[in-house]
């Protein structure tokens, strides 16, 4: 500090090193604190959280899921400097998926092209076009705006896969933050889906049906940390949101979330730990058997039906057919899905048949487009 600059009051000095002026209030714990011991708690929680959950190990190739905005920015960065400072040994690449959306994923896919100059990390980009020969501009038009988030998730999902697989590597590292994970567990709650409530917290995430693991290093860092960090380090990301604005209960939850954080700021890690500890009451299954069981135990031929009831909390019952294993690989697209068809190509092919649909009903009458929207209107999926 020079001669000339007046020293700050007892008062506004930094909580944590007690020399620095005080500049930012953690969204977090409202501690006030200087830039320097900001970028410090902040990088070292991320640090930590990698270290306890043992996120890498040496010597790993691990996929940064990169789409241009403040998360994914952020994490490219803060992953580079942690790796180069605590030597983690892991080579980062950026994957980025471009899910075509004109005026939004081009933009931002931009950013991303820069960002790979920047932290001169290299860059792979996968779209859904080449991948399904469907953008999601297309999907919209076929299908309209109010499940666009669905068929993209899925869409994204499969395509982050094949992306990482075709680079040889199996971890794909996400941007999801902890306000992000507060409001699965809050929309999960919400609509009583308590068997993805129970797996909304989970830090590395691995599905049987693929040989690709994700991971959150952001689980408990506050969105509005990230923000602030990117704009503090001056970072280059993309703020635009997306032209279909995300389903409407999401919406609605974050609005919740948002309220529920502004008279309570550490709401979101408390759900985020409620979330941790909620586990699933050990269901109620009996394995039904046919009556007359005969000799040989296949299903065609009369044998044990291959069937789980499960008996739910409101006395209702549902039946689990099983028969798929786990690692069979879609028949029509060949990738790897526990069921005989993956969720991309169930998709895909309603929208391959409501679009066969359209275009016979458009030429069927004079008034083709006024059916067309009717068609559409009617489109369930
Ligand atoms: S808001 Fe929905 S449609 Fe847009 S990128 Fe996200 S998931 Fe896809
Ligand atoms: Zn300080
Ligand atoms: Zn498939």
């Amino acid at each position: 500090m020079s001669s000339t600059t007046p020293r700050p009051k007892l008062s506004q000095l930094c909580e944590l090193c007690h020399c620095r002026k005080a500049m930012i209030k953690r969204p977090k714990n409202l501690q006030k604190i200087c830039k320097l011991c900001f970028y410090n708690v902040f990088e070292t929680e991320i640090h930590n959280t990698i270290v306890n959950n043992k996120l890498f190990y040496p010597g790993e190739r691990i996929a940064v899921g990169a789409s241009g905005g403040k998360d994914s920015t952020v994490l490219a960065y803060i992953l580079k400097l942690l790796n180069e400072r605590y030597n983690y040994g892991v080579e980062i690449v950026l994957l980025s998926i471009d899910e075509g959306i004109v005026g939004y994923r081009d933009d931002s896919l931009a950013t991303v092209k820069r960002n790979k100059e920047q932290y001169n990390l290299p860059l792979e980009i996968v779209s859904y076009k080449d991948l399904y020969n469907w953008s999601m501009d297309e999907i919209v038009s076929c299908a309209g705006i109010r499940n666009s988030c669905t068929y993209c998730g899925v869409l994204r999902r499969q395509a982050l896969d094949r992306g990482a697989a075709k680079l040889g590597i199996n971890h794909v590292v996400t941007g999801h933050n902890a306000d992000d994970m507060a409001e699965t567990v809050l929309m999960n709650l919400l609509r009583g889906d308590v068997a993805r409530l129970e797996k909304s917290t989970t830090i590395m995430t691995s599905s049987s049906g693929s040989p690709i693991k994700r991971s959150k290093p952001f689980k408990y860092s506050y969105q509005k940390e990230i923000v602030l960090y990117a704009h503090y380090k001056k970072l280059d990301y993309f703020s635009t949101e997306c032209t279909y604005a995300p389903e409407a209960f999401r919406g609605t939850t974050r609005e919740l979330m948002k309220n529920l954080e502004a008279i309570r700021p550490s709401c979101i890690i408390d759900i985020i730990h409620s979330g941790e500890n909620f586990v699933l009451r050990e269901k109620k299954i009996r394995q039904q058997f046919r009556k007359n069981p005969p000799k040989q135990s296949t299903e065609s031929k009369g044998g044990p039906i291959n069937e789980e009831i499960e008996v739910r909390a409101d006395g209702s019952i549902s039946l689990n057919k099983k028969g798929f294993v786990d690692g069979n690989r879609c028949e029509k697209c060949g990738y790897l899905s526990s069921n005989k068809i993956c969720k991309a190509c169930m998709l895909l092919e309603g929208l391959e048949m409501n679009r066969a649909k359209i275009s016979i009903d458009n030429n069927e009458s004079i008034d083709g487009a006024a059916k067309v929207v009717r068609t559409l209107e009617q489109l369930t999926f």
